[in-house]
């Protein structure tokens, strides 16, 4: 990887392999615009920011690689296509920029690549071309993995999270606080500086009270990371019970489709059934297990083992477990092991069929299920009473209770950069309680700066660089 204006020219196919209505390739680099025009003939002269019309050019004699001779001496043409030309350095990529969207054929766009690569062009890397924009200043690396982060987007709100970090809602949110800590430095090195000619150094007190300033903000950008995650990653919830107490009407209650297949009968759900919902812009994949049945395990049909095999899987694999109980009938041994099993869990007990209760059966049973730390609900998948509550309660356990908010760490590299930051920062107000030199002190401030800097990229290792842009599709 190297920094500064790129020489080299990469070219690369910007749509989906297969076919389709339209696909684009992309050429970025100082000769992006002499290849293009030897690729296509556009009808009026590309000018920056304007798309054009323009022909397809077939190969010339010779050039094409394939001996086939298919080709109609009449027509030099093999497509029409519109081409858009961004020249240096207002482009993505800051260098010349040319898009040429031909109809979506895998042969023209191939035949569009290699001609490109004859010409001089390089295939572009996986993200190179949001690597380019990176290394020019174009964008920094929170707004680079945002746009990584859109393109992955599955639901509409991690669309938007992604839109508003590659926006630089999040560098926005680091800007001052990286501020911050700068004065705090230089104050220090000019103390330090000064310190000869018998001038004040700053007072202790002065550096607890900058320190005591940054902190807050700086922890609740930490802390941010625990629903910026979410809504990143998505979690998975189990859905768990003995058989027929409403596992899959519940699902379906909560996917608000009919999807799971709910029967009268004991131990029909054999199979996982899941499905992505969305709880407060939260993407959740819900998982209906098949019943949970032990000690009779030899009596059950090889298709329902297997399916409680994988129930247990998902249950010990699920980010929440929604322990569903009838409300009808009391606590069994079933039940109880269940609740023991979560009890150091997210966990919520559910408990279902209210409808076919009193009030105070249900509470009682409820109070007989309670355990400290689990929250319990009263549901009717049948009437649908207690789902909006349910939902609640699964949105609350599953952030913790932190709101959406702008500038959200939304993944790992982002958070440990950040919790770096602060533990450097306790580690400076410790020194500075404790009386320790500044050059010291100056030591842990540098250590949350560098931190902070790696997030928005001005100090993230080459190595690490190319791991996350190499997690880009080709052509982005
Ligand atoms: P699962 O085996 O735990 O997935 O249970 P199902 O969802 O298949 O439900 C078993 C039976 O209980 C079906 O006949 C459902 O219609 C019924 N059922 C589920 N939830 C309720 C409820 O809240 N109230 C009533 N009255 N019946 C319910």
């Amino acid at each position: 990887m190297t920094a500064g204006a790129a020489t080299e020219t990469i070219a690369a196919v910007s749509t989906p392999p297969g076919r389709s209505g339209i696909g684009i390739v992309r050429l970025s680099g100082p000769q992006a615009l002499a290849i293009s025009l030897q690729l296509v003939n556009p009808h009026q002269p590309l000018e920056h920011g304007h798309a054009r019309l323009a022909d397809v050019l077939d190969a010339g004699d010779g050039e094409t690689s394939s001996g086939e001779s298919t080709r109609d001496a009449e027509s030099p043409l093999i497509d029409e296509a519109l081409v858009t030309f961004f020249a240096a350095p207002n482009s993505y990529t800051s260098d010349d920029l040319v898009e040429i969207a031909a109809h979506g054929s895998p042969v023209i766009l191939e035949f569009l690549l290699r001609r490109a690569l004859e010409l001089g062009a390089r295939l572009a890397e996986p993200g190179e071309f949001t690597e380019r924009a990176f290394l020019a200043g174009r964008l920094d690396l929170i707004q680079a993995e945002a746009v990584r982060d859109l393109i992955d987007a599955q639901t509409l709100t991690q669309a938007r999270q992604a839109a508003s970090q590659m926006g630089g809602a999040l560098s926005r949110r680091v800007a001052p606080l990286k501020q911050s800590l700068v004065e705090l430095i230089a104050l220090l090195e000019a103390g330090i500086d000064f310190a000869e000619d018998d001038l004040d150094v700053t007072p202790q007190a002065e550096i607890a009270r900058r320190i005591g300033e940054l902190a807050p903000p700086l922890a609740a950008l930490e802390a941010s990371f625990s629903r910026g995650r979410l809504v990143h990653d998505g979690l998975t919830l189990a859905i768990v019970g003995r058989p027929n107490v409403g596992k899959s009407s519940l699902f379906n209650r909560l996917v608000e489709r009919d999807r799971a297949i709910v029967t009268a009968s004991p131990g029909t759900t054999r199979d996982l059934v899941t499905e992505r919902i969305s709880l407060g812009g939260i993407p959740i994949e819900l998982v209906d297990t098949a019943g949970f049945r032990e000690g009779a395990q030899e009596l059950l049909e090889e298709a329902e083992q297997l399916g409680i095999r994988r129930s247990h899987e998902a249950l010990a694999e699920a980010a929440i477990v929604l322990v569903v109980l009838d409300a009808t009938q009391s606590l069994n041994a079933e039940d109880r092991r269940l609740l023991a099993a979560v009890e150091d869990r997210a966990a919520i007990v559910v408990m279902n069929k209210h409808d076919l209760v009193k009030d105070a059966a249900a509470a009682a049973r409820i109070e007989e299920a309670a355990s400290p730390g689990i929250v319990a609900f009263s549901t009717s998948a049948f009437t649908g009473e207690g789902i909006a509550g349910l939902r609640e309660g699964i949105l609350t356990l599953a952030t913790g209770g932190a709101a959406a908010e702008p500038g959200m760490l939304t993944n790992l590299r982002q958070h440990q950069a950040v919790a770096t930051a602060t533990g450097a920062l306790a580690d400076a107000a410790k020194a500075n309680a404790g009386g320790i030199p500044h050059e010291m002190i100056l030591l842990d401030l540098y250590r949350a700066l560098w931190a902070l800097d790696s997030l928005t990229g001005q100090t993230t290792p080459d190595d690490i660089l190319n791991l996350i842009f190499s997690t880009f599709c080709i052509g982005k």
